[in-house]
């Protein structure tokens, strides 16, 4: 099989695999028990946010572990809204992920303004325009680091560094970014950020929320004195030691491995765009993840092409994993202001560093000759 669909998720690192094993069988202990096992465990949750820490530079006691991204980005929303004194006017950009607008909704519906800003056609937020959205009242803004679908990086230092200007909270959705390219919370000057360790070479069900000290926020499970009592429950230690260990290795020689990634990226884009005519790109190629391919293709529908991939063990995807499965037009692409026809032709291809020079050009061929048998099929006369 070829897996081009790293962005929806990536196939656990055996070495993460290895290092979460010991804590099913031998090293069981509850990290809040006293005796020795308990400690054990505890002391492998402290390493592991060592290794988190590290990688974005923050400090360990500033991160929590959750359950994942849609956890931390859920908690980050409305855990700083609620530790406001008023309610506050929200701006979200409109090409964030559901875990962020989805919970924005929410609380709407409780009383707080929010403002959903709309991104330019490359899939980046403008400076000027989201200053001009921000209002005295304004409390909390979250824009994300890189988007899912166009892999395309915001100005986040630029717009943090307005939003404290206005003495309100800056949240960064950094999901896609973690571990894909250098991420520095002190660099980026934000207050929260959500990572997810299935994204990047760890376990699903396991992430973390950088919390920048002296920032407050309301707890989000309520129970135990687990996390300094902010995050309860008995800690998924396996799913978080995996989830340090997957931070620990994609610290190491993130700048080849994504020089690797972006040849292979940019080979299949040009391997495409040469074989097929009239291929639109969606999403700035300056300022982009290194493995994101977002193309249209002309006349063709995406997912019947997803489909007959499928069929011949090459998974892409046309859009979020999560949108993808409602079969509805991405809302981060209709946000993007392009018509039905672009929308339709959307696929979204994610390529890692363990994808090779072949898989990318079997993968261009059988996408070459799947659309131009859905063209024949569809008598267009497209090619
Ligand atoms: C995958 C993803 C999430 C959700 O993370 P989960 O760990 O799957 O809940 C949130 N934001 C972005 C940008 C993502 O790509």
């Amino acid at each position: 099989m070829i897996y081009l669909d790293n962005a929806a998720t990536t196939v656990t690192d055996p070495e993460v695999v290895r290092s979460m094993l010991p804590y099913f069988t031998e090293n069981f202990g509850n990290p809040s028990s006293i005796y020795s096992i308990g400690n054990d465990t505890k002391n492998a949750i402290a390493k592991a946010r060592a290794q988190v820490a590290g990688l974005i530079g923050a400090r360990p006691g500033e991160i929590y572990f959750t359950s994942g991204g849609t956890e931390s980005n859920n908690w980050a929303v409305t855990g700083a809204v609620m530790a406001l004194q008023k309610k506050p006017h929200i701006v979200v950009s409109a090409i964030e992920h559901l875990s962020v607008l989805n919970p924005c909704k929410m609380l709407e519906k409780m009383g707080c303004e929010v403002t959903y800003l709309p991104a330019r056609s490359d899939g980046t937020i403008s400076v000027e325009t989201f200053a001009s959205k921000l209002r005295p009242d304004t409390g909390f803004v979250s824009i994300m680091l890189a988007n899912n679908e166009v892999g395309t990086i915001e100005p986040i230092r630029k717009l943090a560094e307005i939003v404290h200007e206005k003495g309100a909270i800056f949240h960064t959705d950094a999901v896609q970014a973690v571990g894909h390219i250098p991420v520095d919370v002190y660099d980026l000057g934000v207050d929260l950020l959500s990572g997810s360790a299935h994204k990047f070479g760890g376990p699903k069900g396991v992430g973390f929320l950088y919390v920048k000290e002296g920032i407050k926020l309301k707890k989000f499970m309520f129970g135990g004195h687990q996390q300094e009592g902010m995050r309860a429950g008995t800690e998924n230690v396996p799913g978080i030691v995996g989830l340090g260990t997957a931070a620990e290795i994609a610290g190491r020689g993130l700048e080849n491995r994504m020089g690797h990634i972006e040849s292979l990226r940019n080979m299949l884009l040009n391997e495409i765009r040469n074989r097929i005519h009239g291929v639109q790109i969606n999403g700035t190629m300056q300022g982009r993840l290194p493995g994101n391919i977002n193309v249209s293709i002309p006349g063709i529908d995406a997912e019947s092409l997803v489909i007959r991939l499928d069929r011949q063990d090459i998974f892409i995807s046309t859009g979020a994993a999560c949108s993808a499965g409602a079969s509805r037009p991405s809302h981060v692409l209709k946000a993007l202001g392009y018509n039905n026809d672009r929308l339709k032709g959307a696929i979204r291809i994610s390529v890692s560093e363990s994808n090779t020079i072949g898989e990318i050009e079997k993968v261009a061929s059988v996408i070459t000759d799947e659309v131009f048998k859905m063209y024949e099929a569809s008598g267009a006369g497209y090619y």
